[in-house]
C-alpha cells in the first residue's frame, strides 16, 4: 500500500525510497486543484503514481506539484512527474527554479555527497521545463480551490531555497526538512543537516517560525504524521545544536568524516537498540558531512 489517508482529502504517499518503507514520504491534497507536495527520488516516481491511484487521483488530475526543495529525495522525480502530469504547474522557491530547470550542478553536488553507487539507486532527475514553473519568495498563498489553500513559507537552514506548506483547512503543516528525521518507532530524532548549505542559525529560526503557526499535526517527509509538533520542533533544535557541538569536538581532535559519521551512527543505534536502516545510515553520514562543511567555512 502506497497511500494512507491522514485527514479528509489529505493523503500520505510512501515512496519506498531505496526499496524501504517509511523513509521518504510525499503528501497530496485532493482539493479541487489537486496538489502534490514533494515527489521522492527519480527512481521511485512509479510509487508516487501508484499512491495517487490508490487515492483515486489520475496524473491528469494533478494541478500543482510543489517540491519543497531540490534535494533528490524531494524533487528527484519532479521532472518525470511533470512530464506525466500535463495539467500540473510546478511551484517552488524562486532560488530552486534554476536547479529544477537544469539539474546538472545538483547531480554533481549530490554525487560528491553520496557517491556514484548510491546515486544509481536514487536515479537522475529530469529537467522541468521553465514555462511549467512558478517561483515563490518569502511567503505565498497557493489557492487549491474551494476551502483549500496552502501557505508556502520560506524555511531556510536545511537548504537555502526550502519551503514548508501550512494547510489552514486541516491545521496540518508539511514541514519539509525544516525538522529532523523522525522515524516511526524511533525515540530519538536525527538532524538532517547535509552539505553544501546547512546553516544552523537559519534552521533554528525556521523551526521557530513554524512552531508559531501552532499546527495540530506535522506531515514530516522522514517520516509520517506527527501529532506532537512541540516534541518534533524542540528535538530538532536540541539535536542540531548537540550534533554541531559533538562534530566540532571530534573535528578538533582530528576525526575524519568516516570516523565522525561512524560515531554518530553508533550513538543513534545504541539509543534505539537496533541497527539503522540504510536510509538512516546514508542520512547520518550526510548530516555529519554537512556539519563539517559548515564548520570548515565558519
Ligand atoms: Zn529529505
Amino acid at each position: 500500500m502506497y497511500a494512507t489517508k491522514v485527514a479528509e482529502k489529505v493523503y500520505m504517499l510512501d515512496t519506498f525510497a531505496l526499496g524501504t518503507p517509511k523513509a521518504v514520504a510525499a503528501f497530496v491534497v485532493k482539493a479541487p486543484k489537486v496538489t502534490l507536495f514533494d515527489c521522492g527520488y527519480a527512481s521511485t516516481y512509479r510509487n508516487v503514481l501508484s499512491g495517487l491511484s490508490e487515492a483515486g487521483i489520475s496524473p491528469e488530475d494533478v494541478r500543482y506539484i510543489v517540491p519543497t526543495h531540490v534535494h533528490l529525495d524531494h524533487a528527484g522525480a519532479a521532472g518525470t512527474l511533470a512530464k506525466l502530469m500535463p495539467n500540473a504547474e510546478v511551484v517552488a522557491h524562486e532560488r530552486s527554479i534554476q536547479h529544477l530547470a537544469d539539474p546538472t550542478r545538483l547531480i554533481e553536488s549530490a554525487t560528491m555527497v553520496f557517491g556514484p553507487e548510491t546515486m544509481r539507486l536514487y536515479g537522475l532527475p529530469e529537467p522541468v521545463p521553465r514555462e511549467r514553473m512558478s517561483g515563490v519568495g518569502e511567503e505565498f498563498s497557493l489557492d487549491m480551490g474551494g476551502e483549500w489553500s496552502a501557505t508556502l513559507v520560506h524555511t531556510p537552514g536545511h537548504a537555502p531555497h526550502q519551503i514548508s506548506a501550512w494547510l489552514p483547512a486541516t491545521k496540518m503543516l508539511v514541514t519539509a526538512d525544516a525538522v529532523g528525521i523522525a522515524y516511526p518507532g524511533f525515540s530519538t530524532l536525527i538532524p538532517t543537516t547535509p552539505p553544501p548549505s546547512f546553516r544552523p542559525d537559519e534552521l533554528v529560526s525556521s523551526v521557530l517560525t513554524l512552531s508559531q503557526m501552532n499546527p495540530r499535526e506535522l506531515l514530516v517527509p522522514h517520516f509520517g504524521v506527527k501529532p506532537e509538533p512541540g516534541w518534533v520542533f524542540d528535538s530538532t533544535v536540541e539535536k542540531v545544536r548537540a550534533w554541531v557541538r559533538k562534530v566540532e569536538s571530534m573535528r578538533a581532535h582530528g576525526a575524519s568524516l568516516d570516523e565522525a559519521a561512524a560515531e554518530m551512527e553508533k550513538e543513534v543505534a545504541t539509543t534505539e537498540g537496533r541497527e539503522l536502516p540504510l536510509y538512516a545510515k546514508v542520512s547520518v553520514r550526510a548530516s555529519v558531512m554537512g556539519i563539517m562543511h559548515y564548520l570548515s567555512k565558519a
